[in-house]
């Protein structure tokens, strides 16, 4: 069977610039993610991961794909697994919106829900349950997106050279969510060779422990709960490397949410939930500055896939988020 043309379309999004929001003194870059064919950055780690096990044996023709992942991971394995043959089985905490888990399905992948409230260590903790899952299936191959090297190495050889030259070589600081750090990870290796003065920020939501541990290097032993999907964590994933995050901003579900929606009425860009955090913590971080400083941050993923939730304000209304005007109405949210 030929390898599905859609592969090559993996990567090389586009880089935008963000010309209607307050940027301050600077330039903000949006590398739009959404636009991969599976609608996210994880496409990217769905294609090396795979091909990585693939070529070292760890994954055999007939095999079983195993994974823990808050939905884009997921779609990303779903996407480039289905397509090369193999089952796909993903663990999915039950905060994730409705829309990834029908594409999930839609693709063919198998999905078991389980509990958002429990953490680490807990039986049905999303990624527990997921290695034990694949430990006990034969012919599983989990792909573990928090361990396995095969994640960063996604970004480092793609998404940072891509930025880089989309650039022009002009670059002072990438803002960043860490869900796994892969993202982070690959682009601090990237970075540290290509252009080590680009420095990174952290966006990170409220409840999150990895702010606190970058300004002070504790790990908390107590997390809170955010509705933002995709980023923050309750423990370090060991891939992350936040060595070289030189600033980190708490946002809130509420800042998060009103910036996604802001973004599409500003700039006409439909992001997700996680896309809201990064935007926010760029627009801070940007408007902070004194000199003007060329900044580049994600459209993580597609907004379609939170129309239910972000862009509906029944949803933001129940969640008590709704604080500005509804969605019919367009003042105050430019500028
Ligand atoms: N945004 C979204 C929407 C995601 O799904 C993820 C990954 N879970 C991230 C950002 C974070 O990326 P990474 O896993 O590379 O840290």
């Amino acid at each position: 069977m030929p390898t599905p043309a859609l592969f090559k379309l993996i990567g090389n999004t586009p880089l935008v610039q963000v010309t209607r929001l307050d940027t301050g003194p600077c330039q903000l870059f949006l590398k739009l993610e959404s636009q991969n064919p599976g609608g996210s950055i994880k496409d990217r780690i769905g294609l090396s991961i795979i091909e990585a096990a693939e070529a070292d044996g760890r994954l055999q023709p007939g095999g079983t794909i195993v994974e823990a992942t808050a939905g884009n991971t997921g779609l990303g394995l779903a996407l480039v697994g289905r397509l090369k043959g193999y089952r796909v089985l993903l663990v999915v905490p039950d905060k994730m919106s409705t829309e990834k888990v029908l594409h999930l399905k839609a693709l063919g992948a198998e999905v078991r829900t389980t509990r958002s409230d429990v953490g680490k260590g807990h039986p049905d903790y999303y990624q527990d349950y997921a290695a034990r899952l694949a430990r006990e299936l034969p012919g599983a191959f989990f792909a573990d997106q928090f361990n396995n090297p095969a994640n960063p190495l996604a970004h480092e050889t793609t998404t940072g050279p891509e930025i880089w030259e989309q650039m022009g070589h002009e670059l002072d600081a990438i803002v960043v969510g860490v869900g796994s750090g892969g993202t982070l990870a690959g682009l601090t290796s990237y970075f540290r060779k290509a252009a080590p003065q680009v420095g990174f920020v952290l966006a990170d939501p409220k409840g999150s422990i990895l702010t606190e541990y970058v300004e002070t290097g504790r790990v908390s032993d107590t997390s809170g709960s955010w509705a933002v999907e995709g980023i923050g964590e309750d423990f370090i994933p060991a891939i992350a490397d936040l060595s070289g995050v030189r600033k980190a901003y708490t946002i809130t579900d509420q800042e998060s949410f009103d910036s996604a929606r802001s973004l599409l009425r500003a700039e006409g860009i439909l992001g997700g939930s996680s896309t809201g955090t990064l935007l926010a913590a760029a627009l801070k971080y940007c408007r902070e500055q004194t000199t003007p400083k060329r900044v580049v941050t994600f459209v993580c993923d597609t907004g379609t896939r939170y129309l239910s939730k972000v862009y509906n304000d029944g949803w933001m209304h129940d969640q008590g988020l709704l604080r500005r005007e509804p969605l019919h109405d367009l003042r105050d949210l430019i500028g």
